[in-house]
């Protein structure tokens, strides 16, 4: 069966992540977090004292990882790297502060899109693959795109709140700089930079609610024909 591809793109904080997983529980699809295996690859590479530099070292990590990804009941996506469930230990503050720069480089990046590729080949119904890259390189012929964006100071606000729930102690002001530096290494990188495709819907999340983000693009699915 071939599936009917969602790429939600768009900067950290947008809401995606909450988004995909609520879309997948409602159309019983597969929500796939890109951002999440750039993220193993990350610690990976800090576990071993790797320097983060883009070499060959770091290309051949990201190619001998094997990284899966499942899905729970309640739609959370859960990252396996040889085996272990790293879904929490990919959220430390350490990779945040490199993922970016294990992002950037090309060799890392041919592995991860060729594995997102087949991480969406199960022959489900639909796939929503969240990232930064999606409707321009790793799916450019999605059957729908959509770019959500948020003003900084509410990404940040969701953040905050994220990490807080996990028990990590941050600022508000040095989480909105983490973001700012993040999305600027993000939309100026060379290979795949962050930007919107030239034919995704943007949703600005600022002042929306879960539902009416999800709604917002199931009709938008439904005029793309979404059939489910
Ligand atoms: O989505 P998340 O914030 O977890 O992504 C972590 C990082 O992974 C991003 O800041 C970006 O550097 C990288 N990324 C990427 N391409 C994707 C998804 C994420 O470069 N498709």
């Amino acid at each position: 069966m071939t599936s009917w591809i969602l790429a939600l793109d768009g900067p950290a904080g947008a809401g995606k992540s909450t988004t995909a997983k609520h879309l997948a529980l409602r159309l019983g699809g597969l929500a796939v977090d890109t951002g999440a295996l750039y993220r193993a690859v990350t610690l990976a590479a800090l576990r071993m004292n790797l320097p983060i530099t883009c070499n060959e070292a770091l290309s051949r990590l990201a190619r001998s990882l094997q990284l899966r990804q499942t899905m729970t009941a309640e739609g959370d996506v859960r990252t396996l790297m040889n085996g272990e469930d790293v879904s929490e230990a990919i959220r430390s503050p350490e990779v945040d502060r490199w993922v970016s720069q294990v992002s950037a480089c090309p060799g890392v990046r041919r592995a991860m899109v060729e594995l997102q590729r087949s991480l969406a080949r199960q022959g489900v119904p639909v796939v929503i693959l969240e990232g930064r890259d999606i409707g321009t390189v790793v799916f450019p012929d999605a059957q729908l795109k959509v770019f959500l964006t948020a003003l900084p100071a509410e990404r940040a606000r969701r953040r905050l709140q994220d990490l807080q729930k996990r028990g990590i102690q941050a600022t508000l002001t040095d989480v909105l700089e983490e973001l700012r530096r993040r999305d600027l290494l993000d939309s100026s990188r060379e290979d795949s930079p962050l930007t919107v495709p030239h034919d995704a819907v943007v949703l600005d999340t600022t002042d929306l609610t879960l539902d009416e983000q999800v709604d917002g693009i199931l009709l938008l699915m439904k005029e793309r024909g979404w059939k489910g």
